[in-house]
């Protein structure tokens, strides 16, 4: 048995003390907010919108207490390639449900696990004087406190990090009073995550979502590229401000979805946030003016930009490659080359394709990817994936779960065709040709203001 503190009681802290404290070390989790405090005193920290493998984890520690609610099938996507011109749909299944549970909620949940599990919770600010104090009582101190400043500590890995500023400034609202069932507006799924995506404004998607006082709702972000259309939050500083300028911009850039939205209301006061996120990998060893070494965890060690919804993910994916390398490590002995060798096993098996996956989101389309979604024209979301279409879709959803499953293709325009010629049987380069016209024709009828007939979902809405 090890001593083992942590610091942060989000997603990333409470499911590694309960995971540890399930291997039978002393856990104490030390953390700003206690598990009242989550359910009265903040906005969640993110959608946080979780895919199956990190559901996994959550039944594997029997903390899954969420599986009732609304299950998410898929996403659709709409490609603008500017305002005003709605290129290409996708609508893509995932093989295995997603949740996006409220996470104060499940962080007040989760702390009477541990609690009950017998890990111990300290509330409290911890600055460096009380982490020295943290660490030389402990065999392992682990840095889980999201991206608060404590978090400075550790040096950024310059190799590994892309962006030395923020890529979107951010506007995320929870809101109620609008259908959950989406098929009415051509989205063939109960409950899908609706994905509007605009090459040059930036991005706004939709969520189903469980609230922290039990309701199904919706969380929705808008990720606005500074100084372009969606960047109109900036003088917002009340929800319901934030919730008006949203269906202003709904209406005017997003009219296929003004009509679901414009009844929304803010789901509670504090159910929304403001900001910017600067994507970042961090060294995951920090050293305190003892000499001490803490190890960063979560978002502290990697912050992502959510335009994938990759970073609750992201954390859980962490926790699985730390909480294999605790049960290993039976002589207790955490030194910084064991925090080293933990986090590169995580970011060489997963972490690289998540940030790669992630980022190539941010940034203008890649031929690799214009290749798929092209290739994929005509997707509907049928249950059965049988088409060329639909596999691809699908593929294409599920790559959020595993990014290592379709990130080359998205990335490397030789592995797009490989993989295309490998599923039509060699006919990449017909099915491409073929669908630029259905998309060309889909165009031409936009510009004459006729409806998008062409495509399958487009004839679902008419
Ligand atoms: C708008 C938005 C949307 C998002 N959507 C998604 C999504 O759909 N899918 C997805 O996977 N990810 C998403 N994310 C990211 C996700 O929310 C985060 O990756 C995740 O919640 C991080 O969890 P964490 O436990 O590492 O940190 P946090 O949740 O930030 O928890 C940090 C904890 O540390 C405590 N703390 C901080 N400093 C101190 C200190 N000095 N002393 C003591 N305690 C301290 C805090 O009180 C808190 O308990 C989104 C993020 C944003 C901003």
């Amino acid at each position: 048995m090890h001593k083992i503190a942590i610091i942060g009681s989000g997603i990333t802290g409470l499911l590694a003390g309960i995971g540890l404290r399930q291997q039978g070390h002393d856990v104490t989790i030390y953390s700003a907010l206690g598990a009242d405090d989550w359910m009265t005193k903040v906005p969640p920290t993110g959608t946080a919108c979780r895919f199956a493998s990190s559901l996994d984890l959550e039944r594997e520690l029997g903390v899954n207490h969420w599986e009732d609610t609304t299950p998410i099938n898929g996403i659709h996507l709409t490609f603008c390639p500017k305002l005003g011109r709605q290129l290409i749909d996708l609508s893509g299944r995932f093989e295995r449900k997603s949740l996006a549970i409220d996470v104060r909620v499940q962080s007040h949940r989760w702390t009477h696990d541990f609690e009950a599990l017998g890990g111990k919770v300290v509330i409290g600010t911890v600055d460096i004087p009380k982490l020295e104090e943290i660490a030389a009582g402990a065999d392992l101190t682990l840095v889980a406190a999201g991206k608060a400043e404590i978090g400075q500590l550790f040096e950024v890995d310059t190799e590994r990090s892309v962006y030395d500023a923020p890529q979107r400034n951010l506007a995320m609202f929870v809101f109620r009073n609008v259908a959950m069932d989406r098929s009415k507006d051509g989205i063939p799924f109960v409950h899908a995550i609706k994905f509007n995506f605009f090459a040059t404004e930036g991005e706004q998607f939709s969520i189903p979502y469980w609230h922290k006082d039990g309701f199904q709702c919706w969380n929705a972000l808008f990720e606005a590229r500074p100084g372009r259309a969606f960047d109109k939050f900036d003088d917002c500083d009340t929800g319901e401000k934030v919730l008006a300028r949203v269906k202003e911009l709904f209406k005017q850039y997003i009219p296929w979805d003004y009509d679901w939205i414009k009844t929304a209301e803010l789901a509670d006061p504090k159910g929304w946030l403001r900001g910017k996120v600067r994507p970042v990998v961090k060294k995951p060893v920090g050293t305190l003016p003892s000499g001490a070494k803490v190890m960063a965890l979560g978002d502290t060690a990697n912050t992502l930009d959510p335009i994938g919804g990759q970073g609750a993910n992201n954390c859980y994916r962490q926790l699985r490659y730390l909480l294999k390398a605790v049960e290993a490590n039976t002589e207790g002995d955490f030194s910084a080359d064991w925090m080293n060798a933990t986090f590169d096993a995580y970011f060489d098996g997963i972490g690289k394709a998540t940030n790669d996956f992630n980022n190539l989101l941010l940034e203008k389309i890649t031929p690799a990817a214009q290749r798929l979604l092209i290739a994929q024209y005509g997707s509907d979301g049928a249950e059965q994936a049988r088409t060329l279409q639909q596999k691809i879709a699908n593929a294409f959803c599920d790559n959020f779960d595993d990014p290592n499953s379709l990130t080359p293709q998205l990335l490397h325009e030789e592995d797009a065709l490989r993989y295309v010629n490998a599923l039509s049987g060699g006919a990449a380069r017909s099915v491409d040709l073929r669908n630029k016209l259905k998309i060309a024709k889909g165009q031409v009828r936009q510009v004459l203001g006729m409806p998008r007939s062409d495509h399958p979902l487009a004839r679902m809405s008419a």
